[in-house]
């Protein structure tokens, strides 16, 4: 190939490129900028859907869970029990199956956590076939690993939720609203809702013995390691 061939070829190409027709230019610019739009749209979703503990691969896992292998999690649906649930994880510890739900915007242990965790040892326990005798909340950035156990008290706690939702929806009882200052603060229906409470308000006896009843149950140092 000599140089005169390459130098020829060359100023074809060049030729071609001026002929070339403006639309069609612009379709190749518009397809690039849309490629890198989508990709960066792409990027942003996945770091927003990592952040906010949606549909995690096991990769995604792993980069969460550095000191756990976690296991191909599971969409369970038990028809017997009612309930339904997709953990984050689940782990093999000592030859139980154990539930994990990564909480990366939380600073703190909140009840419906607990609750979710719960729901989710009753159903590893149906289609696993093992109780778990307990399930790893994974709480903020820094991955704050802790162990809920079990337990009997726990378990019942949540009876009494889902046994009020059941009762709620099958009988159409009415709402029992259990609302606090911080909580209605923060609530976007709290213009058309009847129960939200204000700064001056206080909480009913009836609320005030619940809120102490929760309290009781999760204030046990001894049930959960971190
Ligand atoms: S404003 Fe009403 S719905 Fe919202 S948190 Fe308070 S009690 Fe619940």
């Amino acid at each position: 190939m000599n140089y005169d061939y390459l130098r020829h070829h060359f100023l074809d190409l060049l030729v071609d490129i001026v002929n070339t027709d403006t639309n069609v230019v612009l379709l190749c610019i518009i397809l690039v900028a849309s490629i890198i739009v989508l990709d960066a749209l792409s990027t942003y979703a996945k770091e927003k859907r990592i952040a906010a503990g949606v549909n995690r691969s096991i990769k995604e896992r792993k980069q969460i869970l550095p000191d756990l292998k976690p296991l191909s999690s599971r969409n369970y649906v038990s028809d017997m029990q009612g309930l339904a649930g997709n953990p984050d994880g689940l782990v093999s510890e000592n030859g139980f199956i154990i539930p994990i739900e990564v909480k990366p915007l939380a600073k703190k242990i909140r009840d419906r956590y607990v609750a979710q965790l719960l729901v989710y040892m009753r159903l590893v326990e149906e289609f696993e076939g093992k109780k778990p005798p307990y399930g790893y909340l994974i709480l903020g950035k820094k991955a704050r690993k802790v162990k809920i156990y079990n337990s009997e008290k726990r378990q019942a706690w949540l009876q009494y939720y889902l046994d009020q939702m059941r009762d709620f929806v099958d009988k159409n009882e009415p709402l029992k609203p259990l609302p606090s200052k911080s909580k209605c603060q923060r609530c976007n229906v709290r213009h058309r809702c009847n129960f939200q409470m204000t700064e001056s308000a206080s909480l009913s006896p009836t609320h005030r013995s619940l809120k102490i009843a929760q309290s009781n149950e999760f204030s046990d140092p001894s049930d959960t390691t971190h």
